[in-house]
């Protein structure tokens, strides 16, 4: 057994200091995710410091749209009128996520800085850049069915596993960091990396690097929202690919859209090219597979994740045609009102 140091400071400032100040101390949350790398002994931190007592968890108004504290349970962020209402793609992405009891224990902050599902670099016996830089990867030759299909490079092929990234990706998220230099603000765009040579750093924090909060924008795009994940299993499952899609239409025409996707990259994938073939455009499966289709002209895909493009290629036509269609019924239901 491996012992270490917990402490529970009672102030942003002392929780920074207390991880910039020792190279092996690690922030800890609900301990849903470090726990069991902590068991597993991917993860070997000599201090935790624990954030729950710091204040982060209000859910306030903020310039318009929503300021959401880093320790918001998912449950509760789920759950919270303004976001069901306003931001249905976010709501919608936590409820797909893990189980009832893992959400009342997991935090905003949490699940974003959560790390990969690949089976290789849960396993310690096993060669992974992610885990150990430098040791290989087992995952381009192994067990390939989740691998990534974009972005991916021959150091990682490991994809992102939090649903909430990719919904707050889509509805223009910014991540407000508290750091031993100050505070700073990461769109969620920015925040997560893809591997390169680089696969330890999922994201462009750095140690000592606290997330504070999420800010939701008051955005155009962000009311007509969903989040579509196919999955194993009905519930309790990771995304194989996900999609959430936010658009702000004029009539039956795209103004503005945001689409990202999950289970396919290393972190939440915008998906810029197929939002500029889509922009100006009328939302019809034609038109988005077409859009798709040019997305995925990268794609590298093996025997066990070909199934990939396909999938997001439909839950895509599902979540943007599905979206339309809600549009036009809410037109009709005001005038009806
Ligand atoms: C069985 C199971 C199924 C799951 N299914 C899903 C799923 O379908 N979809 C999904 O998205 N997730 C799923 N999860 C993951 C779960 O949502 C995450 O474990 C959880 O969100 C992590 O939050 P936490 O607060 O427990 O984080 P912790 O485990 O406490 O921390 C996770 C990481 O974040 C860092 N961290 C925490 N807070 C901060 C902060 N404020 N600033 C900087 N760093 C911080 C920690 O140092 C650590 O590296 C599942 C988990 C389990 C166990």
């Amino acid at each position: 057994m491996r012992t270490f140091t917990y402490l529970r400071p009672d102030d942003v400032a002392g929780a920074v200091e207390a991880v910039a100040a020792d190279a092996e101390a690690r922030f800890i949350a609900g301990g849903s995710n470090l726990v069991d790398h902590l068991k597993l002994g991917v993860a070997r931190p000599g201090t935790l410091v624990d954030v729950t007592r710091l204040g982060l968890d209000a859910i306030e108004p903020h310039e318009g749209g929503l300021r959401v504290g880093a320790n918001v349970r998912n449950s509760d962020l789920a759950a919270h009128p303004v976001v069901r209402q306003r931001y249905p793609a976010v709501a919608r992405a936590l409820l797909a996520g893990a189980s009832g009891q893992i959400r009342h224990q997991a935090t905003t902050a949490g699940n974003l800085l959560q790390r990969t599902r690949c089976v290789y670099f849960q396993d310690v016996t096993t060669p992974c850049h992610k885990r150990e830089p430098g040791s290989g990867c087992s995952a381009v030759e192994g067990y390939g069915r989740y691998n990534a299909i974009l972005g991916a490079s021959e150091s990682c092929v490991a994809v992102h596993p939090s649903d909430l990234a990719v919904a707050l990706t889509a509805v223009d998220a910014v991540v407000v960091v508290q750091g031993p230099g100050g505070e700073r603000r990461v769109p969620m765009t920015e925040l997560h990396r893809l591997p390169g040579d680089r696969p330890q750093d999922d994201t462009v924090l750095e140690h000592g690097d606290l997330v504070v909060a999420v800010e939701l924008p008051d955005s155009p795009v962000s009311g007509l929202s969903t989040y579509y994940k196919a999955r194993d299993r009905a519930s309790y499952a990771f995304a194989l690919v996900s999609v959430a899609a936010a658009v702000d239409l004029d009539g039956d025409t795209v103004r503005d859209l945001r689409v990202v996707w999950g289970g396919v990259a290393h972190k939440p994938w915008r998906a810029t090219t197929l939002e500029d073939r889509l922009r100006g455009h009328v939302l019809t499966e034609e038109t988005v597979a077409a859009a798709a289709d040019a997305e995925l002209s990268d794609a590298v895909t093996t025997a066990d994740n070909a199934y990939k493009p396909a999938m997001v290629r439909g839950a895509t036509i599902h979540a943007l045609t599905g979206l339309a269609r809600r549009a036009g019924a809410a037109t009709t239901e005001g005038v009806d009102a």
